[in-house]
């Protein structure tokens, strides 16, 4: 077989059946500018549409012989094997190309499958001999390439014009040619980028003796010659916008990020595809690594000359045992750095409607471990300061289990039982809950509402502002974790200022973007196009997806995708729909 592309602008070409293989034949031949006539005593509706404007021409009736030399191709699509075989013949004998769908012995071409992007086609053949596997690999390629590459495409011949004005030798042309793919072209992930004016006048001016391709300038020759270093880095509390500019800038530089359960709704997704990722907190199912291990993992990578991120929920020094792991390091005489990060107990508050001090109410704050504070030989804590301490905050961290414990040594030490006393789950995230009480009470309410770590407590009279200052759950999408292709990424910023968690999906989904969907449960996705719809679907059922998934699609295309791929919430907004629209129709 060999593959060609035909120009069949303004060619005859003959199609016998009306069915629906017909019809995709047909549409195809037509986008291309072809002349088709068909013939078929009966056809299907959008084949008669076509006809009516005056697209193809339909000629009513049974074949007969007119498969001749008059037709540049010609094209099979009936049920009858016969008439199929007939058709077969007498093209060959007027020696012209002939293919019949579904049966390669009566071919004399075959169509490849193909993926398009604007003016790229990739075409995939199998000879005819599997074609299921053609239809697989074209699925696969189609979630793999994004939209951009079309875009790509127009840019590359922008830029050959370009490279061929300057009127330089063939190497020099080539030499060009090279940069430009160097620079816009994501090999391992797929993916493509379009080149600023500036960049591509600068690839043109380049003398020849300096060009330097970008990959041996950054990419990893260079690691050898580094010395290794950990950045100890706090992730905030689960919200990803509480991540600190500094967090996000070292996670983007680094080669390896080792990271806590905690910490995963904060990964940002747009990291580097390649970066190693070393989950050690527990996830369903799985002891955590224990801290010794983590402890030599750390070392071990910065030994290895890499950029070493670990990240954790909060603050890293603030219950997270990250003390401990830097004393590891300095006792290895590893470099490294610590980046503070927004504590839980903190941040969960503020999100919850409670300012931790508060003049003339709290002048104390005291953040407490209860998990260690209930064991008999763990720290001491002094009960008595805490209890008789009217004018301070107690935050508990992993308090959950521990609470009725907790609440018991302090009423026992004489703490009023009607302090106002509050616990929330998973705070600052999409999947935030509080529970709202007083020191006596606390322990049944949290058992009745069934909450669960991660979740701090926070005993005062501050408790008392949870109404008045709740401001999180007055935001129109509050609760809301939605995913966004990153074609879409324009609304990351009115849906998360309207309260909804964002997950900008990049495409093709990489690693950790599969982590920050897993780390929380998803309630919906918003696309606009079926290409998008397509790119999703490879993701969907994957952790984070829930029954409870709800597809905004703007625009009947996506919809129509999203209802095909058999997606079971589906809501349809119209194509113009705007942002405010938008976060209205989810808010509902
Ligand atoms: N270094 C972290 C604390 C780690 S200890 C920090 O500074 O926040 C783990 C405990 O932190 C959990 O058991 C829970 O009590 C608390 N926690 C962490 N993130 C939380 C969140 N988003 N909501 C509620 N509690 C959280």
């Amino acid at each position: 077989m060999y593959p060609v592309s035909l120009e069949v602008k303004n060619r005859h070409v003959l199609v016998v059946g009306g069915g629906g293989v017909a019809l995709r034949k047909v549409q195809g031949l037509v986008e291309e500018g072809a002349r088709v006539t068909l013939v078929a005593p009966e056809v299907v509706e959008p084949l008669a549409e076509m006809a009516d404007r005056g697209e193809i021409v339909i000629e009513r009736r049974f074949y007969s012989g007119e498969a001749d030399h008059s037709w540049s191709l010609i094209f099979a699509a009936t049920d009858d094997r016969e008439t199929n075989a007939r058709v077969f013949h007498d093209a060959e004998e007027a020696g012209v190309w002939c293919n019949v769908a579904d049966d390669p012995e009566l071919c004399s071409f075959h169509l490849p499958a193909r993926v398009r992007r604007g003016p790229l086609q990739i075409a995939i053949g199998s000879a005819g001999e599997a074609p299921f596997v053609v239809r697989r690999l074209r699925q696969l390629l189609e979630r793999r390439l994004g939209p951009e590459w079309g875009e790509w495409l127009s840019s590359a011949a922008r830029y050959r014009d370009a490279v061929r004005d300057l009127g330089a030798p063939r190497d020099r042309q080539e030499t060009l040619f090279d940069r430009f793919f160097q620079e816009t072209v994501d090999p391992d992930g797929l993916t493509a980028r379009v080149p600023t004016a500036t960049e591509e006048r600068e690839w043109l001016e380049t003398p020849v003796e300096h060009r330097t391709p970008k990959r041996e300038r950054n990419g990893k020759t260079m690691k050898e010659d580094r010395i290794g270093f950990v950045s100890l880095i706090g992730a905030g509390p689960g919200c990803p916008g509480l991540l600190t500019i500094r967090g996000r800038q070292r996670l983007l530089d680094a080669d390896v990020v080792v990271f806590d359960r905690l910490a995963a709704p904060a990964l940002p997704t747009d990291l580097n595809a390649e970066v190693e990722l070393h989950p050690v907190g527990k996830v369903a199912g799985n002891h955590p690594v224990p801290q010794e291990e983590i402890n030599d993992l750390l070392v071990r990578l910065a030994r290895n000359g890499q950029r070493v991120v670990r990240l954790k929920g909060g603050d890293p020094y603030v219950f997270g045992r990250g003390g401990e792991e830097a004393e590891v390091l300095a006792a290895e005489n590893v470099p490294f750095e610590v980046v503070p990060g927004v504590t839980s107990g903190v941040a969960a508050m503020a999100w919850a409607g409670v300012p931790v001090t508060h003049r003339r109410e709290a002048v104390r704050l005291t953040l407490l471990t209860a998990h260690e504070a209930i064991k008999t030989d763990g720290p001491q804590v002094r009960w008595d300061l805490l209890a008789q301490d009217p004018h301070a905050t107690l935050v508990g961290y992993m308090g959950v289990s521990a609470l009725p414990q907790v609440t018991a040594n302090l009423l026992e030490h004489g703490m009023d039982p009607e302090t106002p006393a509050m616990m929330v789950e998973q705070g600052t995230t999409s999947a935030q809950r509080r529970v709202l009480s007083t020191l006596s009470e606390l322990p049944s309410a949290i058992e009745a509402a069934g909450l669960e770590p991660p979740a701090l407590f926070a005993i005062g009279p501050t408790v008392s502002h949870a109404e008045t200052l709740d401001w999180v759950s007055k935001l129109p999408l509050a609760g809301q974790r939605l995913l966004i292709p990153v074609s879409r990424s324009g609304f990351a910023a009115r849906l998360e200022a309207a309260g909804a968690e964002v997950v900008v999906l990049p495409m093709p989904a990489t690693p950790v973007a599969r982590v920050v969907m897993g780390a929380l449960p998803l309630t919906g996705c918003v696309v606009g196009t079926s290409a998008e719809v397509d790119w999703l679907d490879a993701e969907r059922g994957g952790p984070g997806w829930g029954d409870d998934f709800v597809a905004w699609c703007v625009g009947a295309e996506a919809a129509a995708r999203a209802r095909e791929c058999g997606w079971m919430s589906v809501r349809e907004l119209l194509v113009e729909t705007d942002e405010d629209e938008l976060v209205a129709s989810i808010a509902g």
